[in-house]
């Protein structure tokens, strides 16, 4: 509740963000650290102003909603969640099917607001001018001023009268739904909310919005993001098996003793890819107890890793790892193995590192029981 009136805040992110040219839609790419509809679901369930959030999204994309979004929210913010509803192909579709949603579930709602779901860095001073103000006046728009001098074709532009429109738009709720009405019963489309509110003769008041609150629209909006990762990994030598580390083959007396071809230095490379990525490890993904894994080429799951963390938006800046072990000597193969990674992972060789040491006969690993493998990696998400 906000100076006893109660307030609900329209989240659009069923857009396809086909302008930052990625895989993953733009809305669920990682922003300091967490998605992007993640940062601003959270920015704005923390305001005390917000009784009830509605998330627009595609129905594609309710799997990155539920495995990309949701593990970042905990519970206070979930029991803001009022409704997930999947949008049109449009935004002014996805909206005035919330409106409609948000009036027929009866919330009680008397105010909302029209938030992008591409502006992460909304914070509580704009949300709270624009409350205030839609509260006194009906309807509310967060501005800033243009810093470039901005002309058309004629001439340069009075900078004075100009201002760059921000969300979140604040309303009513029955005055944008008749707006929504209106412009749907009229064929109108508007660039944003607050012009189909003008299209039915409601001036919105203008509130100074924030230069931190951008749209985030294109690469250079968004700072690289860096994923830190490591993998560790054992496998017991025996005899009988065949030695595979890092997709070679290597001359031993003794192999690897594991459920896939048990290359434990895939293994590793491939659990630092998955935690950097924070899609868990390897177990999850590819579990011992399935017999289509048994003495599967481990290089083959390394290529399903990096499917995997492309689609989550990630690509990866370079990978450096350690085989632990006594016997065999891999040195002659090393190069061989990074040519292996590197191909599979669709990278340039230089981006791959791999060394050898020893345990200098202690432990298991100096005994030859068995060969360990480290590897750490990083992720950039731009
Ligand atoms: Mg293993």
């Amino acid at each position: 509740m906000y100076k006893g009136n109660k307030i609900g805040v329209i989240i659009a992110a069923a857009g396809n963000g086909s302008r930052m040219g990625r895989l993953l839609p733009k809305q669920f790419i990682n922003i300091e650290g967490e998605p992007m509809l993640a940062k601003t679901y959270k920015a704005i369930a923390n305001s005390d102003i917000v009784d009830s959030i509605f998330v627009v999204i595609k129905e594609e994309h309710d799997v990155y909603w539920r495995e990309l979004v949701i593990p970042h929210l905990d519970n206070a913010h979930l029991d803001k969640l009022g409704g997930l509803l999947y949008g049109g192909d449009e935004r002014q579709e996805s909206i005035y099917k919330a409106l409609i949603s948000i009036e027929n579930k009866a919330t009680g709602l008397e105010y909302i607001m029209i938030h992008d779901g591409a502006r992460p860095f909304i914070d509580q001073k704009t949300l709270e001018r624009v409350a205030s103000a839609t509260i006194e006046y009906g309807a509310a728009i967060p501005y800033v001023k243009p810093k470039d001098t901005v002309r058309n074709n004629e001439r340069t532009l009075d900078r004075n009268e100009l201002m760059l429109v921000q969300t979140p738009q604040g309303f009513k709720l029955q005055l944008i739904l008749k707006a929504y009405k209106v412009a749907y019963m009229q064929n109108i489309i508007g660039t944003d909310d607050g012009s189909l509110a003008e299209h039915i003769g409601v001036l919105p008041t203008m509130v100074r919005g924030s230069d931190y609150n951008i749209k985030i629209t294109t690469p250079s909006d968004i700072k690289d993001d860096f994923r830190i990762g490591k993998g560790y990994d054992v496998h017991r030598l025996i005899e009988g098996r065949r030695c595979i580390l890092g997709g070679v083959c290597i001359p031993s007396e003794k192999g690897l003793l594991g459920h896939s071809d048990a290359d434990v230095l895939i293994h590793a490379v491939m659990d630092s890819l998955l935690g950097a990525a924070s899609l868990g490890d390897i177990g999850h993904h590819f579990p011992d107890t399935e017999e289509r894994y048994r003495g599967i080429s481990s290089i083959k799951l390394l290529e399903e890793v990096k499917d995997l963390i492309e689609k989550y938006g990630f690509k990866v800046g370079n990978i450096d790892a350690t085989v632990i072990c006594e016997e065999p000597k891999i040195a002659p193969f090393i190069s061989e193995m990074i040519i292996n990674i590197s191909n599979s992972l669709q990278i340039e060789a230089r981006r791959v590192n791999i060394k050898a040491t020893t345990t200098e006969k202690l432990g298991f690993i100096g005994r030859g029981e068995g060969i360990a493998a480290e590897a750490i990696c990083i992720l950039k998400t731009n």
